[in-house]
């Protein structure tokens, strides 16, 4: 995933640590190119402005350029800055899922991979929490995607809600609720229909959704190979109905990577899980400080 930008950055500061001494020029340089290989990430502008300006600051004293290893020392700035852009202030925030039964809302566009990581997630949190999961597919346009969620729910051992024919979404997220009390489940996943784009159809229906449902967590799922893109519909969700999370998908492809780290700048909600292939095991959970170490080699 951020293989390109990773090349980049270790030719960058290999010349750097050569260097014995270091002068701010040098670091000015060097920056220069770091920022090239920001943009072409596919970065937003804004953010990789912030960010080089942020490293620059901390680079450029003279506790670095007098420092025994001036490299390593810009290397470690650029490091923990890549963290801070990645996961913001606080440290990785957990699931508010406490009180069952809590409900999470998926929402995003269709193809996004929101059914098959409303399963991944099932899947997570009953084997790795020990939680008791329904999930409730809302999907009243395509009674394909019921079936698909149906059929993951089987797969990965969770119960999903029975499909009732002629309901609405808001009638199913009623369902899911007094299915989910009377069962004396800890979590349900109520996965929504989605759209090849954003419309006023969709919103209004995830609304209407999300008022009924009360979520606990309302996590948007991107395509992360889409890039700047992505960071575009998670602001757009996040006005029109608030959003508590990200999940970002396909971050098993190809893509440059600019969608991760740009996210939580533009929108400044946390991305909370990766998805890294089609299988239902493949969400990990995402961790700024691994994303970063990964991006320096
Ligand atoms: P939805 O329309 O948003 O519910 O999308 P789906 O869950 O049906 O996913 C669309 C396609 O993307 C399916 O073929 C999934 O297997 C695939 N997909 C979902 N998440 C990932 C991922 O993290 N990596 C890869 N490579 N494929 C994924």
């Amino acid at each position: 995933m951020f293989e390109n930008l990773s090349e980049r950055l270790g030719g960058v500061f290999e010349r750097l640590s050569r260097q014995g001494a270091l002068n701010e020029a040098d670091v000015i340089t060097a920056l220069r190119e770091v920022r090239v290989a920001l943009l072409e990430a596919d970065v937003s502008l804004a953010v990789t402005r912030d960010f080089i300006k942020a490293v620059q600051k901390k680079a450029t004293g003279q506790a670095v350029t007098k420092s025994v290893t001036p490299g390593q020392q810009v290397i470690k700035i650029v490091h923990d800055e890549l963290v801070a852009m990645l996961q913001g202030e606080g440290p990785a925030e957990r699931l508010k899922i406490d009180n069952p039964p809590a409900p999470i809302l998926m929402v995003g566009l269709q193809g996004s991979g929101k059914t098959t990581t409303s399963g991944k997630l099932a899947r997570r949190l009953k084997e790795r929490e020990g939680k008791k999961v329904l999930l409730a597919s809302l999907d009243t346009q395509r009674p394909a995607a019921m079936e698909q969620l149906a059929i993951l729910a089987t797969q990965i051992g969770v119960d999903s809600l029975p499909i009732v024919a002629g309901e609405s979404a808001v009638q199913i997220a009623k369902r899911a609720k007094q299915q989910a009390t009377l069962g004396g489940y800890d979590v349900y996943i109520l996965d929504t229909a989605g759209r090849l784009q954003i419309d006023v159809a969709l919103m209004e229906e995830v609304a209407q959704v999300s008022q009924i449902a009360q979520p606990r967590e309302t996590l948007l799922v991107v395509d992360g190979l889409t890039g700047q893109v992505a960071v575009e519909v998670a602001q757009e969700f996040d006005a029109k109905v608030g959003i508590t999370g990200v999940v970002l998908t396909r971050m098993d492809g190809d893509g440059r990577g600019g969608a991760a780290l740009s996210m939580r700048a533009v929108t400044g909600k946390p991305i909370r899980f990766v998805g890294l292939g089609e299988k239902s095991e493949a969400l990990e959970v995402f961790d700024a400080e691994r994303v970063a170490g990964r991006i320096l080699g």
